[in-house]
């Protein structure tokens, strides 16, 4: 069986190597556009930032290392067209601008997402950059190394990493953000808190503009000198990082004729498959089901598309996987504080149809006595007819994330809070108190509810 794969970096990298797993004689290929597969795109701020020096060290499997499986790697090899009746993709060599027609028996499209460019970008500014591949990581580790002041356009988890790293480094750097705060995905109360540590813990180089939109970039015949904010607001930048979002790369699939979700991306069933017969899609391309409210969404993450791709390979491969959806569960840091979500937020779940009920509180994280005490703060979102748990944030610079990811297995089994109040956590003073946080706020929302 002849596998094709559009894309080499987690969804399809990871698709690649199970369906070898499950059919070693199987005939598999990648071929994507880029000149590397199988990174950790995620690793990429810290990167920027110096905390290691080797960009390799973000390959997770090499080109030769793939060879050596069996998995044919193509890259610099551009698909231009699918042609679902043929069973055939077109490819474009980059380099040699030559094309082909390569026959296929399964075909998997893993084109992952493109980074958002809005109208100011002009191209002709060689100092203005997006994040998005490995090329992308090592220019701006470049241009951050010689600038003093950054510009970051947008404030989602993307931009939080990139402030860190900049900060690091001893960069000025202006965030320019369209909400009131940064992380929008978050609820205000706790968008506000990240946003306020953020200013207190940036050794005085962070300026945050919310509020706000980039109205213009003025500079030179090919650099950018200077910002114009809609709100008239001006000043002068060495480099711009535009960081305003993703949206899924469909085009391909869209010519071809596969059917696109509510969402923009490619929409799949449980087993990956798209509406045309032996096509599958994966990853950020993909459309996703909200598990909570059971609707279309869209939330490119690694994680997710690391599981796509490994279901997406069983099915192709005979085997039986279903994908059942995903929570948006997310963490990200700013230098000590961990930020952390799963499930909806209060404005998602409201927007949804559901009557909330939520709760904001602080605690340690560990018994008060231990040197390593820190704080959390968290907060919980419930259903108010239910009782169910529809959703947590939290942030601290404790283990944040560790809460939420509790969380996360509980609203998989539709959790309500009374039952979260019974849940058996550990305890011991180096890793909780003797009444964890989340139980404290279950009892909150318990009361609240009655
Ligand atoms: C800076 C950064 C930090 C991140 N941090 C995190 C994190 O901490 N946690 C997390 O869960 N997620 C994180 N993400 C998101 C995560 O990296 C993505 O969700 C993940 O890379 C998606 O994988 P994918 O394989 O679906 O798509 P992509 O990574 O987008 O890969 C798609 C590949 O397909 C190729 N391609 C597209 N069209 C064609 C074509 N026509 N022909 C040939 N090749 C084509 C592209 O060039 C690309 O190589 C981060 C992303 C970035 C950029």
């Amino acid at each position: 069986m002849r596998i094709i794969i559009i894309g080499g970096v987690a969804a399809g990298a990871k698709a690649a190597a199970k369906s070898k797993r499950m059919l070693p004689d199987s005939d598999v290929h990648i071929y994507t556009k880029d000149d590397y597969v199988s990174y950790s795109a995620c690793g990429m701020p810290y990167y920027i930032a110096g905390d290691f020096q080797d960009w390799q060290k973000l390959i997770v499997r090499s080109v030769e290392e793939f060879e050596k499986s069996g998995i044919h790697i193509h890259t610099r090899q551009f698909v231009t067209k699918i042609l679902p009746a043929d069973k055939k993709i077109a490819v474009k060599d980059i380099d040699k601008e030559e094309w082909q027609f390569v026959n296929y028996d399964k075909l998997i499209i893993a084109t992952g997402a493109i980074a958002i460019h809005p109208l100011f970008m002009n191209p002709k500014y060689t100092n203005v950059y997006t994040l998005r591949n490995l090329d992308d990581g090592i220019i701006i580790r470049k241009a951050m190394n010689v600038a003093k002041h950054v510009t970051i356009v947008g404030g989602g988890y993307i931009a939080v990493e990139l402030v860190e790293a900049f900060v690091k480094n001893g960069k000025r750097i202006t965030l320019v953000e369209r909400a009131p705060f940064i992380l929008s995905m978050f609820d205000e109360d706790i968008s506000s808190l990240v946003q306020d540590y953020i200013l207190q813990n940036s050794d005085n180089l962070v300026n945050i503009i919310s509020g706000d939109t980039v109205a213009e970039l003025v500079g030179d015949d090919n650099t950018v000198k200077d910002v114009i904010t809609a709100k008239g607001y001006g000043f002068d930048t060495d480099m711009v990082v535009v960081s305003v979002g993703v949206q899924p790369a469909v085009e391909l699939a869209k010519e071809a004729g596969i059917t696109l979700g509510v969402t923009g991306a490619i929409k799949v069933n449980s087993r990956m498959e798209t509406n045309l017969p032996d096509i599958y899609a994966c990853g950020d391309c993909a459309e996703k089901v909200n598990m909570i409210s059971n609707t279309p969404t869209w939330i490119p993450l690694g994680s997710t598309a690391n599981k796509e791709g490994r279901v997406a390979a069983i099915n192709v491969t005979g085997g039986v996987e279903d994908f059942e959806g995903i929570l948006g569960s997310a963490v990200l840091r700013y230098r000590n504080l961990n930020i952390s979500k799963t499930g909806l937020t209060e404005k998602e779940a409201i927007k949804i149809g559901f009557d909330t009920v939520s709760v904001v509180i602080t605690k340690r994280d560990k018994a008060g006595y231990m040197p390593e005490v820190k704080n959390i703060t968290l907060k919980l979102v419930a259903d108010k007819r239910s009782h169910k748990l529809l959703g947590a944030q939290a942030i601290g610079c404790g283990d944040a994330d560790k809460r939420v990811n509790t969380v996360s297995i509980g609203l998989l089994q539709g959790i309500t809070v009374e039952e979260l109040i019974d849940a058996d956590l550990t305890y011991a003073p180096p890793f909780s108190t003797s009444i964890d946080i989340l139980i404290s706020a279950a009892q909150i929302l318990k009361t609240k509810l009655s």
